[in-house]
């Protein structure tokens, strides 16, 4: 049966690294609305122009694309497995859309993954986060060749990581994306793990989190479906 997994946290938690690592290791699709949306922009179309003055800003793109995105997705073949989702949902809107996709797809269990972060830390982190320009990967922690790891290509500030923006992103967080948690809250698969930690360690933690969830989301289900 697949796994799916949702990635919440404020920006700049780690959800990002450890989406990518979870999905290689699960052979798992990770959808990452923030890279989906980056890819787009080199399109330079009017829509694309439009989403780039919004994340520019740090503001949310509405919820109407970015359900569309996410549900074509979803449909494809290669998501059949499971996926981990990272940047999505963030408003509550998203997260009854999503679940409504799930029950379509007939999919496995969902688990739900808090990763815990204090501000002052997640300033700290995004005023010296650098992505690649070409493939977009994460710089970690302590790398600062100029250079991809990965593909060579040109290592850069994101756009959205100035302070100014990234206090307007945890601004929305905390007033569009907190209610998402209280959400998914009261579900036997919400799982918190500390962010603060190393991220082998944060690693290690999720893994034990994951297949503790995905096996208790088993019986909750039959249980319901008996119940009917
Ligand atoms: P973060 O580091 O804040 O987690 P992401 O790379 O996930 O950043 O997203 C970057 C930007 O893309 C967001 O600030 C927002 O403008 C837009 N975005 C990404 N996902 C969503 C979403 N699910 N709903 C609305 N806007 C989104």
């Amino acid at each position: 049966m697949g796994l799916n997994v949702i990635m919440m946290g404020p920006p700049g938690a780690g959800k990002g690294t450890q989406a990518e690592r979870l999905a290689r290791e699960r052979g798992l699709l990770k959808i990452s609305t923030g890279e989906i949306l980056r890819d787009a922009l080199k399109e330079q179309t009017p829509v694309a122009l439009v989403a780039k003055a919004k994340m520019d800003r740090g503001e949310l793109i509405d919820d109407q694309t970015m359900i569309a995105i996410v549900r074509d997705r979803l449909m494809r073949p290669d998501a059949e497995r499971g996926v981990i989702l990272d940047g999505f949902p963030r408003t509550v809107a998203q997260a009854e859309a999503l679940d409504r996709i799930l029950e379509e797809r007939d999919s496995g269990p969902l688990v739900v993954i808090d990763v815990v972060v204090p501000e002052e830390e997640l300033v700290r982190r995004l005023a010296s986060r650098r992505i690649c320009s070409s493939c977009g990967t994460n710089a970690g922690p302590g790398d600062k060749s100029p250079a991809c790891s990965r593909c060579g290509g040109v290592m850069v500030q994101r756009a959205d990581d100035n302070q100014e923006v990234v206090l307007e992103r945890l601004k929305i967080y905390q007033h569009a994306t907190r209610p998402v948690l209280e959400y998914y809250r009261g579900r036997p698969t919400f799982r918190v793990v500390n962010g603060t930690q190393a991220p082998e360690r944060v690693a290690h933690e999720l893994d034990t989190l994951i297949d503790d969830a995905a096996s208790v989301a088993v019986p909750v289900k039959t249980t319901t479906e008996g119940a009917l």
